[in-house]
């Protein structure tokens, strides 16, 4: 496929095609979504209509793209992919919507950031499966109307908050995913590890999936570089203690956070005495992106309940100065 606002290979970054569970039955974690969606896809199947538009909302890596994919695959039709900032032009998503066939899933991710002139020509689509084009320019401009078969766009984005009202009422199907549980990581590092044929041990597999930030994503990119641990300094397997040690040489700690994790958390403790210190500042001191902030760093922090949102600003919970070993200062404490 020529289409250049189409990407060819869904995940260049990680490579792991392998890894990627095909069926609903095979995707472990996310039960309620999961048993939603299966009524879903089944109801289309039986009415072979259309399923309704569905939009997945949650931090990168918990698969969003993965269930979009399962989704095309359960109900039997194509799967296009294309993402918001690829978008330029309305010409753009029109060349992609003219090209689907009847019921094909359309995976648009980062859709928050689609170009509002883009964004004019999907309502439409979605609404009544037409599509208006204006040709030409000035007096001479004209709009057609152009009939679309019937589709499903799955959208799938970080920031539910950036998305405009009416782009979000048009998903019949909005689906948050959640950070996964150390025991759903654990079946599926088990299950990566039995594909790559790395020997691991329950104790090791375990260790990993405690350190993987709630993320498959992050366990799938751990469970390999502890592979090359384990076939360089160890006899291949997968122990806890070579887990233990590669993490801890990867820079991941015991809760499973990074450098950029630690980082920030070191930033409002040493700097602001523990905060409320505001997002901008964060970002201007970081020299991170207030996204990079919001849609990767904070999420899981807030989950692990290490930082809390106030109004003020952002601020250390009791459990971030112990893990970083500092002494919480008696302002900070009430
Ligand atoms: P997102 O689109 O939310 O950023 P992806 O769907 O690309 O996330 O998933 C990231 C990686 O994690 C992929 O390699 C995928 O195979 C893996 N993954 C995601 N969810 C699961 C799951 N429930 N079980 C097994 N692997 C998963």
């Amino acid at each position: 496929d020529a289409d250049p606002a189409l990407r060819p290979d869904p995940l260049p970054e990680d490579n792991d095609r392998a890894l990627r569970p095909q069926g609903l039955s095979e995707f472990i974690g996310q039960a309620e979504a999961r048993a939603n969606l299966r009524i879903f896809i089944e109801s289309a199947r039986r009415r072979n209509e259309a399923m309704d538009h569905t939009l997945f909302h949650g931090p990168p890596g918990l698969g969003k793209t993965t269930l979009a994919q399962i989704i095309a695959r359960e109900l039997g039709v194509n799967f296009r992919m294309t993402s918001g900032p690829v978008l330029a032009k309305a010409g753009d998503l029109a060349a992609i919507l003219t090209n689907l066939e009847a019921r094909d899933v359309l995976f648009i991710d980062e859709i928050h950031r689609l170009n509002p002139a883009v964004e004019e020509v999907l309502y439409p689509a979605l609404e009544d499966f037409e599509l208006d084009l204006v040709i030409g320019e000035g007096p001479a401009a004209r709009t057609v109307r152009i009939e679309l078969q019937p589709f499903t766009l799955v959208g799938a984005t970080t920031r539910m908050g950036l998305l405009t009202t009416p782009l979000r009422d048009r998903f019949g199907i909005p689906t948050r995913l959640q950070f996964y549980t150390i025991d759903e990581l654990f079946e599926i590092v088990s299950r990566n590890a039995r594909k790559l044929g790395a020997p691991a041990e329950d104790a090791g597999a375990r260790e990993i999936a405690r350190r993987a930030r709630g993320t498959p994503r992050i366990a799938g990119r751990l469970l390999r570089r502890v592979v090359d641990f384990a076939v360089v300094e160890g006899d291949g397997t997968i122990t806890r203690e070579l887990a233990d040690n590669a993490l801890t040489r990867l820079g991941v700690d015991q809760l499973g956070l990074d450098g950029a994790d630690r980082r920030y958390l070191r930033l409002v403790a040493e700097n602001y005495g523990g905060g409320p210190v505001g997002v901008e500042t964060m970002s201007a001191a970081l020299s991170e992106s207030r996204d990079a902030l919001e849609e990767v760093i904070e999420p899981y922090l807030l989950q692990q309940g290490l930082i809390q949102r106030t109004p003020r600003g952002r601020m250390l919970a009791q459990k971030a100065w112990t893990h970083l070993g500092l002494a919480q200062p008696q302002s900070a404490t009430r």
